[in-house]
């Protein structure tokens, strides 16, 4: 059986991997180069300098490493922490839980504060451990900025202004892995100390870079950071980037060039429309949720996501029968519910190379699998409901005024 064959397009509303664009995909399409040539010194270059405007940084210092998330999670902990360190970190969902397991097994001292699936980081808990800590033990804060098995999205300028108003010299880590390229994030403004994502996420390319930037505290502290690192020593490529060679090992050239013209892709619709369209493409989804009489996951308007929706099903609709139907009798993929939320919710990620008519048929899509599998759903109500914000919302395509 050819899994691949299929009429149409797949819908891959998965929030993650997402749709890679035809420009990404054809700038990839070429031969191996000599990475010590002149040339690709010289992208790299521009690249690490284009790469700081989607962290909103320019006193950052960007590292493009071939690896996935995970990868960059630990590129971030071993370059500035050492083993024992205390640090704090938010348990919201399967990704940071993720995180803190690594954590845990790099050896840091983790001391998790935990929230219902749904909510956001605990921010009250968090004033009162760093009003407690006055001798500083406290050495990073790690936050996952959009919970991706929920839909839960944490406002950072909060940590920051806590970390502030203590005083407190923690450093400041960030998983902006399905946030960064869609949601507002602002390294600089909100004192980011460490910030990463991956590449399969909104700036759709394919998996194989983790884009980590660091800021010059960071860098600062992963000069006496004892913890083991290796392939993610940022040394080596601080080295190299001094010697104008740029790469420690060899890289991805067709990553590159698809790096290339995703950014030319981002800033041609300029990063502010980008985050725009992901407003409305979360807000639509999110409007068809309630026209479906259904539940989101996030449990406060505060934290709701526009990278990912995750929908919860009545008890008697196990929500992996959703996720399996759209695929077989639809070619839609949506994404599963992890861990603790298995079985009931669903996910619709709407982020990346994604437009307001592609989400239309995902939400069309949805419905007659909630009919088919006995949820009674009047067809068309969160089409209408979506649609009806959207046309009163969506902009004329920059590029076509
Ligand atoms: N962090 C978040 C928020 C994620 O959503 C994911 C993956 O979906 C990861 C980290 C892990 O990334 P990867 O699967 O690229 O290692």
């Amino acid at each position: 059986m050819d899994y691949t064959n299929a009429p149409g397009r797949n819908h891959l509303f998965v929030p993650g991997p997402v749709n890679i664009p035809e420009q990404v995909l054809r700038a990839m399409n070429r031969n191996n180069e000599d990475y010590r040539s002149p040339a690709i010194p010289a992208m790299t270059k521009n690249l690490l300098e284009d790469v700081k405007k989607i962290f909103k940084t320019t006193s950052g210092t960007p590292f493009l490493i071939p690896t996935t998330g995970t990868g960059a999670w630990e590129s971030a902990l071993t370059n500035t922490l050492s083993p024992g360190d205390r640090i704090i970190s938010f348990l919201i969902g399967q990704f940071s839980l993720l995180w803190i397991d690594q954590q845990q097994r790099l050896n840091f001292d983790v001391d998790v504060v935990e929230s219902e699936w749904g909510r956001g980081a605990n921010l009250d808990i968090l004033a009162s451990k760093l009003a407690a800590d006055r001798n500083h033990s406290i050495k990073a804060i790690c936050i996952v900025h959009n919970e991706t098995a929920t839909g839960v999205t944490n406002n950072l300028s909060a940590v920051r202004k806590l970390l502030d108003d203590y005083n407190h010299p923690a450093l400041f880590l960030v998983d902006g892995v399905s946030s960064i390229c869609a949601l507002d994030f602002r390294m600089d403004e909100w004192g980011v100390d460490v910030a990463l994502t991956g590449s399969q996420k909104a700036l759709s390319l394919p998996t194989g870079l983790g884009i980590v930037c660091a800021s010059p505290k960071a860098i600062e502290a992963s000069k006496t950071a004892k913890s083991v690192r290796v392939f993610f020593d940022w040394k080596d490529y601080l080295k190299f980037y001094k010697m104008g060679t740029y790469w420690p090992y060899t890289p991805s050239i067709q990553l590159l060039y698809g790096l290339r013209a995703a950014l030319d892709l981002l800033f041609e619709e300029g990063l502010d429309n980008v985050i725009a369209r992901h407003s409305r493409l979360g807000k639509a989804t999110r409007l068809a949720v309630e026209a479906w009489g259904l539940k989101n996951c996030t449990q406060r308007e505060e934290w709701v996501s526009n990278t990912v929706t995750a929908v919860v099903v009545p008890p008697y609709i196990d929500s992996a029968e959703v996720v399996r139907r759209a695929w077989k009798r639809y070619n839609l993929s949506l994404g599963l519910g992890l861990n603790k939320v298995a079985g009931k919710v669903f996910r619709i990620g709407h982020l990346g190379h994604l437009n307001e008519l592609q989400l239309l048929g995902c939400l069309s899509g949805v419905e007659m699998i909630l009919k088919d599998i006995g949820y009674p759903v009047k067809l068309g109500s969160g089409v209408a409901a979506a649609a009806a914000y959207l046309q009163n919302n969506i902009p004329m395509i920059p590029s076509r005024i």
